[in-house]
């Protein structure tokens, strides 16, 4: 949908899901501006919109107030891998809170929409399976992922009680793991690792025979379900499970990333770590209800646009 004249808000909009986020909006006509500190995203990701006309960009902390003239939010400031997001934890719940905060009052006091990206994280080691989203979550409060989990529930309750309090137009997306072009090659996360590996020619690393599943959304897909819940009607608030309810092997996705890639290094096994987290998998009855949406495209094809990006960006083209 074309909205003539829109400037939408994109926290975290240097980032991997916020830089395509950026080009499905500008693509679609609206203006956008970006803000972000670069802390866990790059320029490099976004350098492609430097002279679109429509874009721009401020750098800038959402821990600290902002006032500027946008008529949409979505916040996706905040690290997403548990690499990053444990670097410095107390900075990462200061994001997820503070972040949301500020960018609440900014909604709040322009009258506009704003969209929080959650995370499956937030159901933490879950009891239940497939996760929906009446499922509360087993969250450990005081482990080394709660800075995240921990902060993004925050940031939903913040969601919530402007909503309640203040009348405010809220969406809640809780986003399963997704990968595409843009991740960080190197920040721990299954799909970048193996794909950073299998190009520069180094062994995968499969830990406890590789029979663990996991599901991956296509980060095209995904922005997909953002703009849908975005432009749905205001009684869809979410919470909306966004994620590929479809589950494979961590074995499958080493296999795939060094066939594409063309490497010929064995696979290395190694024991199981113990905190290996438990299998996650949406159940996305919710946003096919509500949103119209699923995942669309296969591990194949997302895959393949992967490893065509790790490529270039690893300079072994
Ligand atoms: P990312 O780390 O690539 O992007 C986060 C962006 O936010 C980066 O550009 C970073 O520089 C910016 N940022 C961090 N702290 C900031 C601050 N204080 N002020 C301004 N900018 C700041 O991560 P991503 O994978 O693109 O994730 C984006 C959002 O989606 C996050 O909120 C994350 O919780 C959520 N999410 C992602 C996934 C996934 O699989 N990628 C899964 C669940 C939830």
């Amino acid at each position: 949908m074309r909205r003539e004249g829109r400037r939408v808000l994109v926290a975290g909009g240097a980032g991997f899901l916020g830089s395509h986020l950026c080009d499905a909006l500008l693509a679609r006509g609206d203006a956008v501006l970006c803000v972000d500190d670069f802390s866990t995203g790059s320029r490099g990701n976004i350098a492609h919109l430097d002279a679109h006309p429509r874009f721009d960009l401020l750098r800038h902390d959402v821990t600290l107030p902002l006032s500027v003239e946008v008529d949409e939010i979505y916040n996706l400031a905040c690290p997403a891998s548990p690499l990053h997001y444990q670097r410095n934890p107390v900075q990462t719940t200061r994001t997820a809170v503070l972040g949301a905060l500020n960018l609440l009052d900014l909604a709040g006091r322009r009258g506009v929409k704003i969209l929080q990206a959650s995370s499956s994280e937030i159901y933490g080691d879950p009891t239940r399976h497939p996760q929906d989203e009446g499922y509360n979550g087993n969250v450990n409060p005081i482990g080394p992922r709660a800075c995240y989990s921990e902060g993004l529930r925050c940031a939903e309750t913040l969601f919530f009680d402007h909503h309640r309090q203040g009348g405010l137009r809220i969406r809640i997306a809780r986003i399963f793991n997704t990968y595409g072009p843009r991740m960080h090659p190197d920040d721990g996360r299954v799909v970048s690792s193996f794909v950073a590996r299998a190009l520069r020619g180094e062994p995968v690393t499969l830990f406890g025979g590789g029979t663990q599943t996991r599901s991956f959304c296509y980060v095209g897909d995904l922005v997909e379900g953002l703009l849908r819940l975005m432009d749905a009607p205001d009684e869809v608030t979410g919470p909306v499970n966004l994620g590929d309810p479809r589950e494979v092997t961590i074995r499958e996705i080493a296999e795939l990333a060094c066939h594409l890639a063309g490497s010929t290094a064995p696979l290395e096994h190694r024991p199981l770590p113990q905190d290996d987290p438990m299998q996650r998998c949406p159940d996305i009855t919710r946003a096919r209800a509500l949103l119209g949406w699923e995942p669309r495209t296969t591990l194949e094809e997302g895959m393949a646009r992967t490893v065509a990006s790790f490529r270039q960006v690893l300079g072994n083209a």
